[in-house]
């Protein structure tokens, strides 16, 4: 069935305006976005204050043709995702403390390792506390086609965490609409804040 723009575009304001209210898109940084159909995506526009968006500044876009000159330079991977995972329904970058610091400091290891914690069960088709998941860092990188050329068919595999980092910058994360996406988003906060602490505490 159909999914129609208006209501994608809502959703896309509503996941924007929430990261936002969190601390995770400061400085007009960060983007969403909504699949709404095999052809078509809601993504917010360049340099606005997501939390001030508004319906005007998400733009509807064709997944396969060349972007229009309001999009964020960021909006090819949000795309690549859509053309080459047809699970994904929604996608969000956000700029947070955690994944940031994170990020930095696991670059060198390749990987942030989650293990035993029960809030990875937020993640979908992870069923167990007891499962061990590694969240990529990848370098960061002003080309978003060449990013999207680094990501690995392993990230999306069963069990694997929905998103990855890029050093320094911050979190990509997916999910099947901009619920399961937000949801992820929350649960990926948590979980690097718990690496954070642990790191600190020199365990
Ligand atoms: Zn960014």
């Amino acid at each position: 069935m159909a999914i129609e723009p208006a209501s994608s575009i809502t959703e896309v304001v509503r996941l924007a305006r929430r990261a936002a209210a969190r601390g995770w898109a400061p400085a007009t940084s960060g983007n969403f976005s909504a699949r709404i159909d095999g052809a078509r995506a809601a993504i917010t526009t360049s340099g606005v204050d997501k939390g001030e968006l508004s319906e005007t500044d998400v733009l509807v876009v064709d997944i396969d043709a060349p972007l229009p000159p309001r999009a964020s330079a960021e909006a090819p991977l949000h795309l690549r995702l859509y053309r080459d995972r047809p699970e994904i329904g929604a996608v969000a970058h956000v700029h947070s403390p955690a994944a940031t610091a994170i990020s930095l400091f696991c670059r060198a290891r390749g990987a942030v390792h989650i293990v035993g914690l029960e809030l990875a069960k937020a993640f979908r088709g992870v069923t167990t506390h007891e499962a061990a998941l590694a969240v990529p860092v990848l370098d960061n990188d002003q080309d978003m086609d060449r990013v999207a050329g680094a990501l690995k068919t392993s990230f999306f595999g069963p069990g694997s965490a929905p998103g990855f980092l890029l050093a320094g910058h911050g979190l990509y994360a997916w999910g099947r609409d901009p619920g399961e996406v937000w949801r992820h988003l929350e649960a990926f906060d948590f979980l690097f804040e718990v690496a954070l602490r642990m790191e600190q505490l020199g365990r």
